[in-house]
Parts: structure tokens; sequence; C-alpha cells
């Protein structure tokens, strides 16, 4: 008798068949594409030519679970600046891949500074941007390589603000002579597919393997992210590089990533990700970080940090205590999943549920690997923590947050520590 179908599927997303790029620092190489784990990155906002706050900033990013991380490089200063601080990344013992963000004189500074031109494993270039008729060609080759020399992959990064408008205009030109249909904002998509692929085919003519080659198309609207890299993903098979830009600030640039990014990501469209939120005014820049790592920890595609359970709360719970020790707990298996991550492999995958009352609370505290149930108004004033599905112990007083993390740390080390 053949076996029924499992309820739940976890291997319910068929990723794209893609050819994998190799994004390589020193004895590190992050793999995009070709089935690998899908890649989280980032990008600085700090001025590059400020070594140290690019240098600590781009550590934060790593230690937050960037796996590649991209600054801008658009001065001959930035350039310079480029080198000192791989060296110093390298001096603090990280070996995260670096990206060069260029836009108009990339072909300049790669050319002039070798040292920069060395120092990246990748560099972006922006189509659009590389400057107009044979000059765009000329810069572009020249890009490409340098490229070639130095062993850097490319990231091919259109992006609706920066259209190569000459190409716009010969696409509508193209559909007004044929009659047909389409509408402007129809052949805007069109020409932003079209525009990454034709540089695509340009790279690999002047010899560019598909296995330097990575791809994006960004637009803001959510709709049209999805139709631009579904057809994308129909037309290639090189490598995609995925994110909504400029999605915004706080909750909506939140929603509006994790929307577009969901709907591809569940149709296997996408081989590494970028949330490119706009941070609050004295935010940690490690928010998109995580916001990535949690759009594909939700989905079930990959796992970064323990994920905590707490329930919404409601009448029942009659103080913050119980709001305040999800909160907590959260930020203690942040703070601690790198050093996991290091330490303690498989933890990532571990569930823990901060519950508000008796009701769901022993029900989901012991579906967890570890769960505390809080008493809710008119219970007694215990939490019990129950370590997978059985009680281990129960606490009380004003001390339950740092007791309840001592728990966990215990657990962690006791059953993933190497
Ligand atoms: S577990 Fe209790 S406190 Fe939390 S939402 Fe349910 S009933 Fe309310």
């Amino acid at each position: 008798m053949s076996q029924p179908e499992p309820l739940i599927r976890r291997d319910f997303v068929i990723r794209r068949t893609t050819t994998a790029v190799a994004v390589r620092w020193a004895g590190r190489e992050v793999l995009i594409g070709g089935g690998a784990p899908i890649v989280v990155q980032s990008m600085t906002n700090t001025a590059t030519a400020d070594v140290d706050a690019t240098v600590r900033q781009i550590l934060e990013l790593e230690e937050a679970g960037s796996e590649i991380v991209r600054l801008t490089v658009n001065t001959p200063e930035a350039a310079r600046a480029v080198p000192k601080i791989r060296e110093a990344l390298d001096r603090a013992g990280s070996l995260v891949p670096l990206v060069g963000d260029f836009h108009y004189n990339g072909h300049k500074l790669l050319r002039d500074e070798p040292a920069c031109a060395q120092a990246l494993s990748k560099y972006r270039i922006n189509p659009g941007n590389v400057g107009k008729g044979t000059k765009a060609e000329e810069n572009f080759a020249a890009m490409i390589e340098i490229a070639k020399r130095t062993g850097a992959a490319v990231r091919i990064g259109v992006n609706g603000g920066s259209l190569d408008q000459a190409l716009l205009a010969r696409l509508m030109d193209e559909n007004r002579a044929a009659g047909l249909p389409h509408t402007p904002r129809e052949v805007f998509l069109e020409a932003l597919v079209e525009s990454t692929l034709e540089s695509a085919r340009t790279a690999e003519s002047l010899g560019l393997g598909a296995d330097r080659l990575v791809l994006s198309a960004k637009v803001s609207d959510v709709q049209e992210l999805v139709k631009t890299y579904r057809e994308l993903s129909r037309r290639t098979r090189h490598a995609l590089h995925l994110g909504l830009t400029e999605a915004g600030i706080g909750s909506k640039g939140i929603v509006a990533s994790t929307a577009a990014l969901a709907v591809l990501l569940e149709e296997g469209i996408g081989d590494t990700i970028r949330v490119s939120l706009t941070p609050n005014p004295g935010a940690a820049r490690t928010e998109e970080v995580i916001v990535a790592q949690e759009i594909l920890q939700t989905m079930g595609l990959r796992a970064f940090a323990p994920t905590v359970t707490s329930c919404p709360g409601c009448g029942r719970t009659s103080s913050d205590l119980f709001q305040k020790l999800a909160a907590e707990t959260q930020e203690f298996l942040r703070r601690r999943a790198g050093v996991w991550r290091r330490e303690c492999p498989g933890a990532e995958s571990m569930t823990v549920a901060v519950m508000g009352c008796v009701v769901n609370g022993p029900g989901e505290s012991r579906q967890a690997d570890i769960g505390i149930s809080l008493p809710g108004s008119g219970e007694s004033p215990v939490a019990p923590v129950y370590v997978r599905g059985e009680k281990v112990g129960v606490l009380k007083g004003s001390d339950i947050a740092p007791r309840f993390q001592d728990m966990i740390e215990k657990f962690v080390r006791e059953t993933y520590g190497r």
C-alpha cells in the first residue's frame, strides 16, 4: 500500500536550476545559485572613505548573519579606502566577501585603483549608469575585463530608477511600430528584463562565464517585481539576486519586501536576497539582515536563529511581564545566534515558546524545544518551564527572564555543543 502524502511538507519549494556562482575571499567561498542555500546579503550606509566606521558596520552586519556585504564605491577616496577596509577585516578575522557598488565611474575607479579591484570579490554593474552610446559599451567592457583578471564575480544590477533610456526608447518605438497593444508600463518592464539579459549576453561574449554572473532587475512595486522576476527566470538560467528596491521604512518596508520575496521564493525564484529597508533614524543597519533571515526562516527555506513562538496576549495577561519576557527572550536569542552558529551548530533550528497563560501555554511550551508558560490573571504566580515536552522546573519572582535565559543557554550547550 502506498504511503499517504504527509500533511505538512517541508520540501514544497522546487528551486529553479541556476548556474552556481562562487563569491570568494581568501578561504571563504559563498555559493549563489546551483541549488546552494539562498544567500543573505546586505549593504552598508557609512561613507566608504570612513574606513573605521565602515569596518565597524561590516563586522556588525556579518555578526548578524550577512554572508556577503556590499559597499558604495563612488569616489577615488572610497576606492582607495576599500583595500584598507579589506585589510582591517582580515586582521579582525572576518573573511566576509565584499561587493563594490559602482555607478557612472566604476570603469575609471577599477582601472585607477587596482588594489580596490583586487580587494572586492564581486562588482555590481548597473547597465543604465555606465555611460551613453559607444562609451557605455567601452566602459562596460572595461569593467568586465577587470573582473576577468581579478577573478571577481559580477552582478548585472538593473534598477527601475536608472533604466537604460536608449534601450527603453528603442522598445517603445518597436512597440508603436508593430502596433502592439502593450502599455508603456509593460514595455518598461520588458526593457528591465531585456537590459539585464542583453548585458549578460555581452558579458559572456567578452569571456565572463555564467558561473561568474548574477543578475537582478529591481523595481519598487510588489506586483511589478513579481512579474519581472517571473519573466527573467523564464528566460535565463543565471543565478538571480532578488530584492524589492526602495522598499520603504518600518513596517511598510518589511511587509512589502516580505510579500514580494515570499511569492517568488515560493516559486523557487531567487538565489540571494537583500532587503532594502530605509532605517529609522539611529536604528541598527542589521535590521535588514534580520528581516531577510526571518523571511527565509519563516518559509522553512533556511534556519539562522532559534524562533520564538509567543501568543499575542489578551485579557488574561494581567501585566506586561509576558510581553517583556517575549521581547527579552527574542533579543537574547538573536544576540547569542552568532556564537551558537559557530559553537553549537543546529541550535538555529530550535524553537522556544513564551506563552501568556494556562489556556495554550503548557500545550505550546511542550511542543517547543524549550518553553515557558507565564501565569495569567488569577493563576498561581509561577511559570512552569518545559524541555522537549517534559516539565523541568518552575520559575517565580522578579528574575524570571535571566533565569530562563540561563536555562536556554544550558539546553543549547548540552544539546548542540560540539
Ligand atoms: S495563551 Fe492565554 S494569554 Fe496568550 S492569547 Fe491565549 S488565552 Fe490569551
